[in-house]
């Protein structure tokens, strides 16, 4: 095992990674930027070395600075958490060249995955049902184009091969917008992602978002540790995740989840990893897969009672999984909430000093958050201050738990989205469960305008 881990993120997930570390009695290096200073995780590790300036091209994406920080603390390996630098496989392959083990997938199991195209590819020689679309990528021949829309059907959807973080996709309803549509995309691919690859899919009208949650090590042992429901989200990002995923027949998740884990053993992956679906009529369809730790494994983590961080580290550190897909046993529901600093009706970011922070607790109450009364919350970086997860025997006892929590939880000094999860959970059909991802953003269309 590793005597020494570096971190290379910020936030809670820094943290997050620390106590794993921490109860496993590995030592804690934790970069940061000018920003994140005073943070009182950073002050918790073992080790801190500030990489840079508070702009995360200067310091949380600052290669070359990461390296050196591992160097200088004689860290074994490097965790990079989720975002920044987590899919990037020029990053791996740099840890992996300068004597440090990346913990995560191989860099060739990234670069795979993060091309759209090879990754659907990848997924349909090994039998995971993907949305019906082009063969690949789209030709330059217009007449071939339109040909493979109409065998497809409209409404179509082009993506960017390349695409991430919901961009760099666009909906095409009617031939007579398809080949302007296609060029944009082209064009817009081409210049924020520098690929112009794009490739075309049945767009999906009214889908849920479930994914499924793998680990493998590197002997081609790999299992899935269920499923999570992630369909409420807003412009693409999810806000409440939930796990397992309500109304779905078991028979049809095991059949998916089977379909995951032996996609990671053909393509020889290693770590966690999940495989996203949209989920519509009955049929899972493969849109993507992270080769991460994601911001929503707790929920999974509640349900099978294994530690994903922990995991990760032991696979990458070379031991083999110590359990198979028999030994897993999911129980219970948990949901997850994420607390964003910013105004629960508008949406704008609310960065700055929070004055008061009270913490939920109780039964089935977990609170990853780096928060604290005192807390200068950056404006530079992700909004994400925190995560309330709750977990239940039944998926109405995590709810009424959230509840619970919810009501408890106080911030002030900043605005946070905890009203609005507040009001869902209590809204009718959230508390029914099976909403689709569009549902949210036409909830809040809705919405009457701001009290007072
Ligand atoms: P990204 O990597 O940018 O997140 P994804 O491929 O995961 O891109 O797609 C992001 C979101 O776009 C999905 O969660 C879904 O809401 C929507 N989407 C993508 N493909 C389709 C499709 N074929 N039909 C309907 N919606 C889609």
């Amino acid at each position: 095992m590793f005597g020494k881990i570096l971190i290379a993120n910020r936030g809670e997930i820094a943290l997050r990674i620390q106590r794993a570390c921490r109860e496993m009695g590995i030592t804690t290096v934790v970069v940061h930027s000018q920003a994140d200073t005073d943070a009182k995780y950073v002050k918790l590790a073992d080790e801190s070395v500030c990489i840079g300036p508070a702009q995360s091209k200067d310091s949380y994406l600052n290669i070359p600075a990461i390296i050196s920080a591992a160097e200088v603390t004689d860290a074994e390996a490097i965790h990079p958490g989720y975002g920044f630098l987590s899919e990037n496989a020029d990053f791996a392959e740099r840890v992996e060249k300068s004597g440090f083990v990346f913990i995560g997938p191989r860099p060739e199991s990234i670069r795979l995955m993060g091309d759209k195209v090879s990754a659907k590819q990848a997924m349909i020689d090994a039998g995971v049902p993907t949305v019906p679309g082009s063969p690949g990528a789209l030709p330059e021949d217009a007449r071939e184009i339109v040909r493979i829309a109409r065998s497809i059907g409209y409404p179509v959807i082009i993506k960017a091969a390349g695409g991430g973080g919901g961009r760099g996709m666009r909906v095409v309803n009617t031939e007579a917008a398809l080949i302007g549509a296609v060029n944009l995309t082209r064009q817009e691919a081409q210049s924020a992602f520098g690929n112009p690859g794009v490739y075309m899919e049945k767009f999906l009208e009214n889908p849920r978002h479930i994914e499924i949650q793998v680990l493998a090590d590197q002997y081609r042992n790999a299992v899935w540790l269920g499923e999570r429901d992630c369909s409420m989200q807003r412009r693409h990002q999810k806000i409440i995740e939930e796990a397992p995923a309500p109304g779905i027949p078991r028979k049809l998740i095991e059949r998916i989840g089977d379909r995951c884990a032996d996609a990671c053993r053909k393509i020889g992956y290693r770590g966690a990893g999940t495989f996203e679906f949209l989920f519509e009529n009955g049929e899972f369809f493969f849109i993507e897969m992270n080769t991460r730790l994601q911001v929503e494994h707790p929920v999974t983590e509640m349900v099978t009672g294994i530690d994903l961080v922990q995991q990760q580290i032991r696979v990458a550190a070379g031991q083999k999984l110590a359990f198979r897909q028999r030994d897993i046993n999911l129980r219970g529901a948990a949901i997850e909430c994420r607390v964003n600093a910013e105004d629960p009706y508008r949406f704008t970011p609310s960065p700055g000093r929070i004055t008061a922070w009270h913490a939920p607790g109780g039964p089935g109450v977990r609170v990853d958050s780096h928060a604290y009364s005192g807390y200068f919350v950056p404006p530079h970086y992700d909004s994400l201050i925190g995560k309330l997860v709750c977990y239940g025997d039944t998926r109405a006892q995590a709810i009424a738990r959230m509840s619970v929590a919810l009501s408890e939880m106080v911030v002030e000094g900043i605005q946070t989205n905890i009203p609005l999860h507040r009001e869902l959970m209590v809204d009718e059909k959230f508390v029914q469960g099976g909403t689709s991802i569009h549902y949210l953003e036409k909830r809040l269309a809705a919405r009457l305008p701001k009290p007072g």
